[in-house]
């Protein structure tokens, strides 16, 4: 804190002190001294250089894909494209971006973190990690998977299921595009008796907020908002460009409509 600010309480008047917290964090708690409220405050425009260095880190590291003709896995088409591989292949990137995530919620007495698989497992366990550094106090790093017919809902597994109820639980996700999976993870940790405060992202595509994700709070690291189309209004396809392959589900989109 380079500045401490004047804050009065809001129950007794008294000036309130300054309680700490992470050097890094643009949230700090305030305590008053005469009747013990507490209150967390935000300070400065940390968040949106965090921003801007992660998007740097992405474009360079090669995961920001822009000018290319995208078939998304929710069947639109876009220009643009987001690669989480490459940033989950660096680990001390993955830790960075992970602890960002974690300082937007360490004040939220997170008590278990839960993320869809396959690259959320990577995500819970460094956000994880760096909440208890934060903290001192353990957060449990979880996963949902797939169902194994339908690979599109989740469940939590055996165990999962019973550390969550009752608990603090943070979710977590990777990119969001329309937060269908962020959702149902939301969903499957509601049912296991969780409470959620909240969701965290790597990346935002789709101008989500948190009410979208019917929870009370989102964290965004990189906001990325691409614009997509249906096929049949696909600017790109009109002008015949070729679909690419490489990213995204192109190749399944030509095998589809090919065979
Ligand atoms: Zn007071
Ligand atoms: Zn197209």
């Amino acid at each position: 804190m380079s500045e401490i600010p004047k804050i009065k309480c809001p129950r007794c008047g008294t000036d309130m002190h300054y309680a700490g917290g992470p050097s890094d964090s643009n949230l700090f708690t305030m305590v008053c001294p005469g009747c013990g409220h507490q209150s967390t405050h935000y300070c400065g425009s940390k968040y949106e250089q965090e921003q801007e260095r992660a998007l740097k880190i992405s474009e360079n590291l090669g995961a920001v894909i822009s000018g290319e003709h995208i078939v998304y896995t929710s069947g639109k088409h876009g220009s643009t494209y987001f690669e989480k591989r490459i940033i989950y292949s660096h680990v001390a990137v993955v830790s960075e971006f992970c602890r960002a995530i974690a300082i937007r919620f360490w004040m939220k007495n997170i008590q278990v973190v839960v993320a869809p698989e396959v690259g959320g497992i990577a995500l819970s366990q460094w956000v994880a990690h760096h909440l208890q550094e934060i903290t001192g106090y353990e957060a449990l790093a979880l996963f949902a998977e797939k169902q194994p017919l339908s690979r599109k809902e989740f469940f939590l597994r055996g165990e999962y299921g019973r550390l969550i109820d009752g608990k603090n639980v943070l979710v977590l996700d990777d990119v969001l595009n329309t937060g269908e999976t962020a959702k149902k993870v939301v969903g499957v940790s509601r049912g296991a008796g969780g409470k959620v405060v909240g969701v965290g992202a790597l990346c935002n595509r789709g101008r989500l907020l948190a009410h979208d994700l019917d929870v009370p709070c989102l964290e965004s690291l990189i906001y990325l908002p691409m614009d997509s189309w249906d096929e049949a209004d696909c600017p790109l396809c009109k002008e015949g460009v070729a679909i690419n392959t490489e990213f995204g589900k192109g190749a399944e989109f030509l095998a589809g409509r090919s065979g």
